[in-house]
């Protein structure tokens, strides 16, 4: 893929391409409608994105766009320099703010772009309670957006840092063009109508999950080298993909790009093993051939060759950071999947690979399930957490099986492709 990045006519497009990843941002992340509100969240590095985002807003009739930067070097100076109590704070009343503007009808969109490494040297103990601090304080507006009360979604920009994890061997300006440009191919604004080629996308997502649906299955099989799962899934589970209606009545695409198609398990009812097919890049740190062993829904052996003991951790995060929130299916001839790149981003390596997500479920994925207590989600099977962590399982060698509600297998995927 390399010739693409040679070409002389790239240089002069890309104001051109990133105009039309924020006009997809717009449109079909969010769907924004005229009125509506937007809080946007973003790494500073994104601003040229973020401007781009703001003035497509703008036409698209929004009142008010907000935007909230991030800065690293900001949260390296807390880690070297920061005194110990402060580990275990957070600011709720920015997240507090957040879910009022989400009450009050806003948009919220994410630009991510990560250092993955950012924290790699940091002392475990404090990024743990940083992290577990944050999704604390966050979850008044977190339930929010996992609830799909709003319209929502998240696109990437390609900044320097992240872009230099990927292509470790270019210098950081060939990186971060390399970077863009994967991001600009896996976000369809290459082709000469990206409205549209989203259109077309999304209807095949759908008539995927319309399949599913009707199907029912009891549960997922899953066979491959080092890998002999049954995923069991939710009472009322509901396959998503693609682009879905907010409670708010708002049609949007929660992430920009999105290969999968995905619903909940049964958080009781996972058993067998399972093995990562993909490293999987967590705060920092890399946890690669990660072997689990479940039964009755619950992980009760985890080994990995590399990062064990952030993995361990992260399992004792909280009594449903052993179980399954989600389990989602990716063809490996995805366009992510076939570049062939680790983007230590979940937003890309997620849409590589079929995958399963520890911890926390969503309740869209259930019918009904928006309008439902925890005790009610819970009784249907629905996991309760507060993370929610993908991992790849899938690859060309990995095949799945539907098992229907009568117990009778049918072949779901051969060699990582759909069979019809
Ligand atoms: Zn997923
Ligand atoms: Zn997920």
């Amino acid at each position: 893929m390399n010739e693409q990045f040679r070409n002389p006519s790239d240089a002069a497009s890309h104001a051109e391409r990133l105009d039309r990843l924020a006009e997809v941002a717009v449109r079909v992340g969010l769907g924004l409608k005229p009125g509506q509100e937007l809080v946007m969240t973003a790494p500073l590095d994104a601003v040229p994105l973020v401007r781009r985002i703001t003035e497509h807003a703008y036409k698209a009739g929004a009142s008010l766009v907000t935007t909230l930067f991030s800065d690293e070097e900001a949260t390296l100076m807390r880690f070297r320099h920061g005194r110990d109590e402060g580990f275990d704070a957070a600011s709720a009343w920015l997240y507090e703010g957040m879910a009022a503007a989400f009450k009050n009808g806003a948009a919220r969109l994410a630009v991510v772009g990560e250092n993955p490494s950012l924290l790699a040297k940091e002392d475990p103990e404090k990024v743990s309670r940083a992290n577990r601090a944050r999704s604390k304080a966050y979850m008044p507006a977190l339930n929010m957006i996992a609830g799909f009360d709003v319209n929502w979604t998240i696109v990437s920009a390609a900044t320097p840092a992240w872009a230099k994890a990927v292509f470790p061997g270019d210098p950081e300006d060939v990186a971060v063009s390399k970077l863009w440009h994967a991001i600009f191919s896996a976000s369809r604004v290459d082709a000469p109508d990206p409205i549209a080629a989203w259109e077309k996308h999304n209807a095949n997502l759908q008539a995927r999950t319309r399949m599913l649906n009707e199907k029912n299955y009891a549960a997922l099989h899953f066979q491959g080298p080092g890998t002999d799962l049954r995923v069991g899934l939710a009472e009322a589970h509901e396959w998503n993909g693609g682009s879905a209606k907010a409670k708010n009545g708002v049609v949007c695409n929660a992430n920009i790009p999105t290969e999968e198609v995905f619903t909940t398990p049964h958080k009781d009812r996972v058993d067998g093993y399972v093995t990562s097919t993909k490293p999987l890049s967590y705060n920092g740190t890399l946890i690669e051939d990660i072997q689990v062993t479940f039964e009755g829904g619950r992980i009760v052996n985890a080994k990995a060759r590399t990062g064990e003991a952030v993995l361990n951790k992260v399992l004792d995060t909280d009594e449903g950071s052993r179980r399954l929130g989600e389990v989602a299916l990716v063809p490996f001839s995805s366009p992510i999947s076939q570049s062939g790149l680790l983007f230590f981003n979940t937003l890309f390596d997620e849409n590589a690979s079929s995958h399963i997500a520890l911890g926390q479920a969503y309740s869209k994925c259930i019918r009904g399930g928006g309008g439902m207590s925890e005790e009610e989600l819970a009784s249907h099977g629905a996991n309760k957490s507060l993370i929610h962590i993908d991992w790849m399982i899938g690859s060309d060698k990995v095949d799945v099986d539907g098992i229907t509600q009568d117990g009778t297998p049918e072949p779901l995927m051969r060699g990582g492709e759909w069979v019809a």
